[in-house]
């Protein structure tokens, strides 16, 4: 049962954000929502799900991982159109939240859908049972909930929610596609309203308001005390409620309070003074906050007006949340006043809810945890927390406010997780379930697979032959600490005879940020040429080094990948790259060049890749990459990072980032049968001509306005390395462009103005134009 066809009906907000996500991982894509007109000869017929279609592919951020995706999808309506759907694999039903409308396009679907296809519904609330009416036995075999959270691209949780009707094959089937195809976290939930996360996530803002309104504290104090503290979202309760849409929250809270018969009503203010006056959230530039040329307005409940932000910073609370979460929760216990009182009462009634419905929500405590991770970005998930608190001082707390001891409290021995195992809801413990296809780093070093470890970094034990290399550095940015770590494991590697090196990390933002510039601030101040020159030469012998291992070497990127992070990655057999990998040499940024061998990379990548048409036009080579560099294109996802020349043909991309350090390990396995590394290369070099044409280039920006003195003396200092001089044309090798970028960072470096860019990057992390 294989994916690769997907309809989606219905182009809203979901639909379109799925079908973007679909595309962008290859699927051919089929988009239909209601005609347009009724007049079938209209031009309009098909308009709302092209207009869909439109709003996706010039959203921000956006939902398609490369502008070629949008091409994947076929617009549609439903009435001319619906004959498409007999072709695909997967048909997701996302329209209007209404079981009527819904009933009748499964009707018509059930009437053409091929046999294997799966079919599943993205409500938000209405029971499965409710949208099968009417629908046969091989329907019901085929059917299950595929709960999405938005933006899709972006969140990481996809709920499926089987019925007992549907088959095994089915659920397994969708759990494959969902997991490698599109890159999501799986987790099975059951068939109760709003099912896990929106369940416990909108109890959860609902609550906090209503404890905020008990205890008179404000939206500042709440934000920060439900945020890192106690091991959620750094976006905390209002952050939260403001990404995600008021008027979202309001329609969420309505329909699971209607459906459960439980509370879930907002306070009055907020649908009154908020959602009533379109003060949505950041869709309409303002909610529980508001940007103002004074800074941030936080909206204050008590007198209903916007007072400038207060930031609960600093102190007892800003101390506790750089300690780990099993560290960190404690903390809350001695916090004095309103404060401490209120986030207190906060957790011990979240933890309270959540043991009592647990086993109503799902199958096991872990999904519940993974819901809340990957649906709301929370660090830690709720049974951890509680572990972290202290099982005890939770009971303690609960017959203080007297609320029952919930049974499933009752069976814990000690704690909800202990060993790698969880405790079952009949009272047994049981090995965690793995997350399908992932390689834990963090879990391998746990059970003692660590080779090498500096601090700075670490070389873990994959099996089978292969290392990982880690960078460990405060954003993974690559100092002489790290730098010395890579060329003893890349020793230790070949040492042990290995089949290969992965370098990779679980960062959840960045790869690596590249060079860590407060060293180099550092030794211009004391002018300590002769350590910077050096420093810049053990930075390329460490990039050369991957190139030239005896064995493959595939880097693994995701998120930020900038500067000496790219310049790593240029330089793998191989990249395995997350979809989610921002990757740009961005060293003009800071009045730079790339000096890792970036610059002489793309050139040498470029210039081969010409080689192949017998028109050689070298200077085509020449301009690409110096406009990747001049303009610090990075790139927003692994596919765009392809489509710049940054990624090539021998490199892949994983959509599941937990699968990432898998499919890199596999990757070695597959290069190293007869592996050799590359030979030095050559290429020839246009020299002073080619600067000419550089120059004329960075004139004209200048005289438009967009390029200061500065930028061209830097855009001038990439064109003489890319150019190989300003002599006549010659054939320059890997090593002489080495040496240029090393000459022309060196001389770029002695500039006032570039010494100012990375004074004021390092204080303020923005670039300075000057
Ligand atoms: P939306 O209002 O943005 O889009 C719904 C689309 O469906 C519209 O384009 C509409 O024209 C179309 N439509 C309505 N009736 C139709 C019909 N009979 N046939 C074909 N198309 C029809 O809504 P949305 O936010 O995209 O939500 C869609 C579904 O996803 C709902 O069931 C909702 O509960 C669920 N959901 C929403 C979110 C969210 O955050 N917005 C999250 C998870 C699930």
């Amino acid at each position: 049962m294989r994916v690769t066809t997907v309809g989606v009906v219905g182009a809203g907000a979901m639909g379109s954000g799925i079908a973007a996500l679909a595309a962008s991982a290859g699927c051919r894509v089929v988009l239909l929502d209601i005609p347009g007109d009724a007049d079938p000869k209209s031009a309009n017929r098909s308009a709302p799900a092209k207009n869909g279609l439109l709003k996706a592919s010039k959203s921000k951020p956006a939902s398609f991982m490369e502008a070629a995706a949008v091409a994947r999808v076929r617009t549609g309506n439903t009435e001319d159109h619906l004959q498409w759907l007999a072709d695909c694999d997967w048909i997701c039903e996302a329209i209007i939240e209404q079981p009527g409308p819904k009933q009748e396009l499964f009707a018509r679907i059930e009437a053409l859908m091929k046999p294997t296809a799966i079919i599943s519904s993205n409500t938000s609330g209405i029971p499965m049972a409710v949208l099968l009416e009417g629908r046969g036995e091989k329907f019901r075999r085929r059917f299950l909930g595929t709960h999405f959270f938005n933006p899709p691209r972006y969140m990481h949780l996809l709920e499926v929610i089987p019925t007992p009707e549907t088959d095994h094959a089915v659920i397994g089937a969708m759990r494959g596609f969902a997991e490698r195809t599109l890159g999501k976290g799986i987790v099975i939930a059951k068939d109760v309203p709003g099912f896990i996360a929106n369940r416990l996530g909108v109890y959860g803002m609902v609550a906090t308001m209503r404890r905020m309104q008990q205890h008179g504290i404000s939206i500042d104090e709440v934000d920060g005390l439900t945020g890192s503290l106690i091991g959620r979202a750094r976006t905390a309760t209002f952050r939260t409620g403001d990404l995600s849409g008021l008027d979202v929250l309001a329609h969420v809270t309505k329909g699971i309070g209607a459906a459960t018969g439980e509370d879930f009503a907002l306070p009055t203010w907020v649908h009154e003074e908020l959602v009533a006056k379109g003060r949505l959230g950041d869709k309409t530039g303002g909610g529980f906050y508001q940007k103002s040329k004074q800074g941030t307005l936080t909206f204050d409940w008590q007198t209903k007006t916007y007072v400038p932000q207060q930031r609960l910073e600093g102190g007892d609370i800003g101390a506790a949340i750089r300690l780990p979460v099993p560290q960190r929760l404690p903390a809350i216990k001695s916090i004095p006043g309103a404060q401490g009182q209120f986030v207190r009462d906060h957790v011990v009634d979240a933890a309270h809810y959540t043991l009592s419905l647990a086993s109503e929500l799902a199958h096991d405590i872990v999904a519940i945890d993974r819901a809340m991770e990957w649906g709301y970005g929370w660090e830690a998930g709720p049974f951890q927390v509680m572990d972290a608190l202290g099982l005890d001082w939770l009971k303690q707390e609960f017959k203080a406010e007297g609320l029952g001891i919930p049974p499933l409290l009752e069976l814990a021995q000690g704690s909800f997780y202990k060993n790698g195992e969880y405790l079952t809801f009949e009272g047994t413990y049981e090995p965690v379930p793995g997350i399908p296809g992932r390689l834990s780093l963090a879990g391998y070093a746990q059970s003692g697979r660590v080779l090498e470890d500096n601090g700075l970094s670490r070389l873990i034990d994959l099996g089978d032959g292969v290392a990982c290399f880690e960078f460990r550095s405060k954003m993974n940015s690559l100092g002489a600490g790290v730098l010395e770590g890579l060329e003893k494991s890349l020793r230790k590697v070949e040492k042990l005879g290995f089949n290969g090196m992965v370098i990779g990390n679980e960062d959840p933002r960045a790869f690596s940020v590249g060079a860590d510039l407060s060293l180099v601030s550092f030794a211009v101040a004391a002018g300590a040429w002769d350590d910077i020159e050096s420093s810049i030469r053990t930075f390329q012998n460490a990039t050369m080094s991957i190139r030239r291992a005896p064995f493959p070497v595939v880097v693994a990127p995701a998120g930020m990948t900038l500067g000496g992070g790219a310049e790593f990655t240029l330089h793998g057999d191989a990249v395995q790259a997350h979809a989610e990998t921002y990757m740009g040499l961005v060293e003009v940024g800071v009045g730079l060049l790339p000096g890792g061998g970036g610059t002489k990379e793309l050139l040498m990548r470029f210039t081969r890749e010409l080689l192949q048409y017998e028109e050689l036009d070298l200077f085509a080579a020449v301009k690409r990459a110096f406009k990747l560099i001049a303009f610090a294109t990075t790139s927003t996802s692994a596919f765009e990072a392809r489509a710049y020349g940054f990624l090539g043909a021998r490199d892949r991309i994983s959509m599941n980032r937990d699968q990432q350090i898998a499919d890199a390990k596999q990757r070695v396995l597959d290069l190293a049968p007869g592996y050799l590394p590359p030979l030095e290369q050559s290429v020839r070099a246009l020299g002073r001509e080619g600067i000419g044409n550089l120059e004329y280039a960075l004139w004209a920006a200048k005289e438009a306005g967009q390029a200061s003195a500065h930028d061209v003396r830097v855009g001038r200092a990439v064109a003489y390395v890319l150019c190989g001089g300003d002599g006549a044309p010659r054939d320059v090798t890997e090593q002489d462009l080495l040496d240029l970028e090393r000459e022309q960072f060196l001389s770029l470096l002695g500039t006032k103005e570039t010494q100012e860019r990375i004074a004021y990057t390092l204080k303020t992390g923005k670039p300075l134009r000057n």
